[in-house]
C-alpha cells in the first residue's frame, strides 16, 4: 500500500493535527510518514505510528518528494502556511513541483484535505 505524507508549517500544526485527529480512522489504514516535528506532533496526540523524516527545513521535504519520484506516496497532507517566509522555501516549491509532476493529490489547505479524504474512502 501507498504512503501518505504529512507535513505542517510551524502555525499550522494545531491544525494538522486536529485534522488528522478528525479522521484518525482513515490515517490509521496508511503507512504514514511526515517531517519531523510534525511527525512527533501528530504521534503524541493520536497514538499513530508515523516513520519521522527529518525536519523540513533540513531535508524532511526532499525525502517525501524522494518518495513521490519513487512512486510510493498516495497523497500528501501539506498544511503550509501561506502567510510566513520560510528559509526552506527552494525545497517547498520542489516538493509541490514533483507532486505535480507525477499527478500526485497534493492537499495545501484543509478544504482540499476533507475532499481527498473523501474521495480515497471510496476506493
Ligand atoms: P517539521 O517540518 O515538521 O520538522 O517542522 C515542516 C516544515 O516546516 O517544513
Amino acid at each position: 500500500m501507498k504512503k501518505i505524507a504529512l507535513i505542517a508549517h510551524d502555525n499550522m500544526k494545531e491544525d494538522l493535527v486536529n485534522f488528522v485527529k478528525t479522521h484518525v480512522d482513515f490515517f490509521k489504514k496508511y503507512p504514514l510518514v511526515a517531517t519531523g516535528t510534525t511527525g512527533k506532533k501528530i504521534m503524541d496526540a493520536t497514538g499513530l505510528d508515523i516513520c519521522r523524516y527529518q525536519s523540513g527545513p533540513i531535508g524532511g521535504d526532499q525525502q517525501i518528494g524522494a518518495d513521490i519520484a519513487t512512486n510510493t506516496i498516495e497523497a500528501v497532507f501539506f498544511f503550509r502556511d501561506p502567510l510566513t517566509a520560510q528559509p526552506h522555501e527552494p525545497d517547498i516549491s520542489a516538493l509541490i513541483r514533483l507532486a505535480d509532476v507525477h499527478k500526485i493529490p497534493i492537499a495545501t489547505n484543509i478544504s482540499t484535505a476533507e475532499l481527498i479524504i473523501q474521495a480515497l474512502k471510496t476506493r
